[in-house]
C-alpha cells in the first residue's frame, strides 16, 4: 500500500469525476445521503464525518431491475465505470457479505458481478461516532485496511490518500501531479485519530460487552419472549431491511404486456406478512414476533453458519430508521441477560446434582 497527499478534496474528486459518474455524499438535515458529483463546483464538498444513512447496496442491487424478458432473454448490459466516496468500514464490510451472496459460491448474479467489477472504492476513515454505531462488536474500527481502491483520512492540514488495489494505484500514477509525499507527522496524526475513533465506539458500547458470542445468545434464545414483546412496537414499515446493507432477500414479480412477459427482481422483506407463506396458504411466520425472530436469526446464527460472516456490520441505520423505536442493541442486551440467566440456572442444577 502507498500513502500520498492533498491538501485539498476538489482538484482530487474533479480527477476522478473527469473519468467517470462519482457519487459523494451531501447533508440532508442531520443525515448524509449521497448524490452525483457535479463538476460545475454547484454541490458542497462534505467529508461525511460517519456514513451516510443509505445502504451501499443500492449502487450493486437495485430495489427494482428487470431481471428475464420472454420471448427475448435480456441482455445483461454494459455497466459504465463509477466511483463512490466517503464509504466507511462498515459499508465496505457490507459488500464483503453481498459478494459472498451474489459473486462467490454456486450462485452467481451477473448484474451484480458487472457492477461490482464496475465500482471505483473510495472509503473514508470516521471522523465521528454516530449515537446508532455499534460496528466494534463485529470487528469494525472506523476506517478500513482492506476491501478499498483508494482510501482517504482527513488531518487538520489535509488528506492522507492510501492506495487497496491496482485500480487505485493505476488512478494515481495517471494524476501523480496532484499528490505529495505524507509528511511523517500526519501519519502520527492519523494513527492518533484512529486510535481515539476505536476508544470512543468502545466507550458508547461499553454495556454491549457479552459473555458469550452473539451466535450462542441468539441461538440458544430461541423461546424468547423478547421477540413478541418488541413485535408490539413494529408498525411493520419494512424499514429496517430497506436500510441495512446487508439484507439481500429479493422476490420476482411477473409482469406482462402485449409482446412480451418481464420478470422483475424487487427486494423483499422477512417482515412482510406474506414473506414466508407458500402455496396452499401455509406461513409459518404469521406472528410479527415470530418475523422478528427470523431476522436475528438469519443475521447471527443462519448466515454465519453458511458463509463465516455475521450478518450484520453494526451500522446503526435499522435503529435510526425504526418508526417503532425498536433498537437492535437493546434486543441483544436483553437475549444477552436471558443468556446469562440461563447459564447462572443451569450451573445450579448441576451443583444439585453433584451434591
Ligand atoms: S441489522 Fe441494523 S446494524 Fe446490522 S447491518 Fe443491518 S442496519 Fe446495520
Ligand atoms: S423499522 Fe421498526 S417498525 Fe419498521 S418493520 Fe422494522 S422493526 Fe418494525
Amino acid at each position: 500500500m502507498e500513502t500520498l497527499f492533498i491538501t485539498e478534496l476538489k482538484p482530487f474528486l474533479d480527477a476522478v469525476a473527469e473519468q467517470m459518474a462519482l457519487y459523494v455524499p451531501i447533508k440532508s438535515g442531520e443525515h448524509y445521503t449521497y448524490s452525483k458529483y457535479d463538476l460545475s463546483g454547484t454541490i458542497a464538498i462534505e467529508f461525511n464525518e460517519v456514513r451516510v444513512c443509505t445502504p451501499v447496496k443500492e449502487f450493486l442491487f437495485p430495489m427494482c431491475e428487470l431481471a428475464a424478458v420472454f420471448p427475448k432473454p435480456v441482455e445483461v448490459g454494459q455497466v459504465e465505470p463509477f466511483a463512490v466516496f466517503g464509504l466507511k468500514d462498515c459499508d465496505l464490510r457490507s459488500i464483503d457479505i453481498l459478494d459472498k451472496v451474489f459473486a462467490e459460491n454456486e450462485f452467481e448474479d451477473q448484474f451484480y458481478i458487472n457492477r461490482r467489477e464496475n465500482m471505483f472504492i473510495i472509503s473514508t476513515d470516521c471522523t465521528q461516532v454516530g449515537e446508532s454505531c455499534f460496528c466494534n462488536l463485529f470487528g469494525g474500527q472506523g476506517f478500513s485496511e482492506s476491501g478499498f481502491d483508494l482510501n482517504v483520512s482527513k488531518t487538520n492540514n489535509g488528506f492522507i490518500i492510501e492506495t487497496g488495489s491496482q485500480k487505485g494505484k493505476n488512478f494515481i500514477e495517471k494524476h501523480s501531479e496532484l499528490f505529495a509525499d505524507v509528511p511523517d507527522a500526519l501519519l502520527a496524526e492519523r494513527s492518533e485519530n484512529r486510535t481515539q475513533i476505536r476508544s470512543r465506539l468502545e466507550q458508547n458500547n461499553v454495556e454491549l460487552q457479552f459473555n458469550a458470542p452473539v451466535r450462542e445468545i441468539v441461538q440458544s434464545c430461541q423461546d424468547s419472549a423478547v421477540y413478541d414483546a418488541e413485535a408490539k412496537n413494529c408498525v411493520e414499515c419494512q424499514a429496517c431491511t430497506r436500510v441495512c446493507p446487508t439484507c439481500h432477500c429479493f422476490y420476482l414479480y411477473d409482469t406482462r404486456s402485449k409482446d412480451y412477459f418481464a420478470k422483475m427482481k424487487m427486494w423483499d422483506s422477512c417482515i412482510r406478512l406474506s414473506y414466508a407463506a407458500v402455496a396452499g396458504g401455509a406461513n409459518p411466520h404469521k406472528i410479527l414476533g415470530d418475523r422478528l425472530k427470523h431476522r436475528f436469526m438469519h443475521k447471527f446464527v443462519y448466515f454465519l453458519d453458511r458463509y463465516g460472516l455475521d450478518m450484520c456490520v453494526g451500522c446503526g441505520r435499522c435503529i435510526d430508521a425504526c418508526a417503532g423505536g425498536i433498537d437492535i442493541k437493546d434486543v441483544l442486551k436483553k437475549l444477552s441477560e436471558e443468556h446469562r440467566n440461563k447459564d447462572q440456572d443451569w450451573d445450579k442444577e448441576q451443583a444439585k446434582l453433584v451434591k
